[in-house]
């Protein structure tokens, strides 16, 4: 029998197994690397460790043995109850339509997905890969992912905004935007016809107000940015076609022949935990109790200090972020990104380098085709990283003056 949980009391002790992660626990000392590169969502786990018995899940010896999960569905590896509590949560959140004329295909992660959205869209009879574009500053991975295999279906087609060729391409819009937070739509403009990959990793009420309904015809979702629980490896799309659906479900049954049961159960039960807080017992319970309430109150706080600091400095500036209407919250409020997209200002010129001096390791402009003056800084890491971030900064503002 295999007990699973969503998170457990971490082992008080150094290098150990924390929760599945081989980590040291140490809290950073000064003269420690602190890692803002990668966006590994650490951000949310007290929420979850106070949540772990009621996301518990029992998985018995027998249970899950079998490749198939639904064969009247189109994506028939994904469990019927992933894909209620999948509907269940757009409809709780209203950021997605996701009812029963989509349909819905689960991957290993939205990383997947993505490729098989690509190998969905392409034309498999063009005797010319078809191109890629992104308005930059776009996802980094974006780029290595297309480029990784040579496909002779698909190829890199570098920035949306520059993309003239009067041939067939893809777009890939992401709302918010991963590095810089702002709200995105389709920008490409050129005489050949576009297909439309719109990736909503973050489009959830703790980083962004939800204002509207997303309705597009292939929408990607990811279950590591929507709770943290990164390690499961869930992602989803909701797509309109039913050939673009059945083609992404082919590609993941040539990649992996389905996405973990184990994984698939794990999320529907982590979902209904956060849905039934909502549907039930939601206007009884403290805030803190509800997950969008705690996720957002803590990026708020965060970024409420991230900004304090960096005024201070004068050595980075932080785009603004206008209000708006949030229709889950049913208040004005403004966005908080998972990530900060730091510029340098004045004689700094390479961003990454100034804070790889700083023992902080970021990713640089360079890497989502823009400029080394900006830098990634994740704001998903634990609280001692995050606040170890804070004060090197702090440190740094005082040395220069
Ligand atoms: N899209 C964007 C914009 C992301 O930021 C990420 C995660 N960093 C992904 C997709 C991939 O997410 P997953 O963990 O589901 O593969």
């Amino acid at each position: 029998m295999v007990v699973l949980k969503a998170a457990s009391p971490p082992v008080p002790s150094v290098n150990k197994i924390n929760n599945g992660t081989i980590k040291p626990l140490i809290t950073p000392s000064p003269s420690s690397f602190i890692n803002l590169d990668q966006g590994d969502p650490e951000v949310f786990r007290s929420y979850w460790r106070k949540k772990s018995e009621e996301c518990t899940v029992v998985i018995n010896g027998e249970d899950l043995m079998s490749y198939l999960s639904d064969t009247s569905n189109v994506c028939w590896f994904m469990l019927p109850e992933l894909r209620e509590a999948i509907q269940r949560l757009h409809r709780v959140v209203g950021n997605a339509s996701a009812g029963m004329d989509k349909h819905i295909v689960v991957g290993t992660g939205s990383t997947q997905l993505f490729q098989a959205a690509l190998f969905a869209l392409s034309p498999s009879d063009s005797p010319i890969p078809i191109n890629v574009v992104a308005a930059s500053p776009y996802y980094s991975e974006y780029k290595d992912e297309v480029e990784i295999l040579r496909s002779g279906l698909y190829r890199w087609g570098g920035d949306a905004r520059e993309y003239d060729k009067n041939e067939e391409y893809i777009e890939v819009v992401t709302a918010p935007n991963n590095p810089c937070g702002s709200i995105r739509r389709a920008v490409a403009n050129c005489e050949g016809e576009g297909r439309v990959i719109h990736d909503l990793a973050y489009y959830w009420p703790q980083y962004t107000p939800i204002t509207q309904q997303y309705d597009h015809d292939l929408m990607l979702f990811t279950f590591s940015k929507c709770t943290g629980h990164a390690g499961s490896r869930i992602g989803w799309a909701i797509v309109k076609d039913i050939e673009v659906a059945r083609k992404m479900t082919r590609f993941i049954h040539m990649s992996s022949i389905g996405v973990s049961k184990e994984s698939q159960t794990r999320v529907a039960k982590i979902i209904g935990v956060i849905c039934d807080s909502y549907q039930e017992i939601g206007s009884s319970l403290d805030p803190d109790e509800l997950f969008f309430e705690y996720s957002r109150r803590k990026l708020r706080e965060r970024w409420e200090k991230l900004r304090a600091v960096v005024d201070k400095s004068n050595l980075f500036s932080l785009a603004k972020y206008s209000k708006a209407y949030c229709t889950f919250t049913n208040h004005t409020s403004e966005s908080y990104p998972a990530f900060a997209w730091m510029k340098c200002k004045g004689s700094i010129e390479d961003c990454e380098s100034y804070l790889r001096n700083l023992k902080v390791l970021v990713r640089g402009g360079k890497r989502f085709g823009v400029d080394q003056k900006y830098a990634r800084v994740s704001l998903l890491s634990g609280d001692d990283v995050f606040n170890e971030f804070l004060t090197r900064i702090s440190n740094a503002t005082r040395n220069r003056e």
